[in-house]
């Protein structure tokens, strides 16, 4: 399928915990609008893979499944949305994390993006992705991705055709380092103690849209779609 590059879809946020099918949801948004997906996730593994500066210090935070310092995360972040693949939007995944991380981004979008944000094309879109927090854990442990492309797979309710491969690489599915259980019992707790309110942040400014995420993927989908292109049709 084309992407659809008609919509300019402006910033989107994914918000949600550990499993809720952010990375899912963002690739798909990805391959609809064609715009970028932003991975704080990601951009920090890519860091600490390259052994910079930046990735040196995550290193071990991230491997404890805590949050990294909000202070080390804002150069990367703004490098990342300044650049011009992000103009007609992006997907936000994984951040803000912090309510203080959520008034930062505010302060950068008005400060850079301010003649968009008069035009109402920069405000984000603030999607939060719900599910039962019981059947979590058992969504995160699933968890494989392919190395070489970055797809994402579940062993419980998305598996490939053939099991621990790839069905577009043929490559062999790994888990997250960070997808360990007793890793991902921190992670839920930093998302409880950290996270939660980033929703009331966006909640309190009335810019919380919430879908099921307990539906099957397809049709959480369709509830974005349908929210990404119904906010952005009047402008
Ligand atoms: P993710 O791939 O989004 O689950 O992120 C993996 C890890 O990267 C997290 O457990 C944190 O250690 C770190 N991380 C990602 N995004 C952020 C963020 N916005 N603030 C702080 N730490 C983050």
């Amino acid at each position: 399928m084309a992407a659809d590059t008609a919509h300019n879809i402006g910033p989107v946020i994914l918000l949600g915990p550990p499993g809720a099918g952010k990375g899912t949801q963002s690739r798909r948004i990805v391959e609809r609008y064609g715009v970028p997906q932003v991975s704080t996730g990601d951009l920090l593994r890519e860091n600490v893979r390259q052994g910079t500066p930046l990735g040196i210090q995550v290193k071990d935070v991230m491997a404890r499944g805590e949050l990294v310092p909000d202070e080390l995360m804002y150069d990367m972040v703004a490098e990342r949305l300044r650049r011009t693949d992000c103009e007609r939007g992006y997907v936000l995944d994984g951040f803000p994390r912090t309510s203080a991380q959520a008034a930062w981004l505010d302060a950068f979008l008005q400060r850079e993006f301010f003649e968009k944000l008069q035009r109402g094309k920069c405000l984000p879109i603030v999607i939060r992705i719900g599910v039962d927090y019981n059947g979590l854990l058992r969504r995160i442990t699933g968890r494989r991705s392919c190395p070489v492309c970055g797809r994402i797979y579940n062993v419980y309710s998305q598996p490939p055709r053939v099991a621990d491969t790839c069905d577009v690489e043929g490559s062999k599915l790994v888990t997250r380092d960070d997808d360990r259980e007793e890793v991902i019992r921190e992670r839920l707790a930093a998302y409880e103690l950290q996270t939660k309110p980033v929703v009331e942040y966006y909640a309190h400014k009335g810019r919380l849209h919430c879908v099921d995420g307990d539906a099957s993927v397809e049709q959480v989908t369709k509830q974005i779609w349908r929210l990404l292109e119904g906010e952005r049709s009047g402008e």
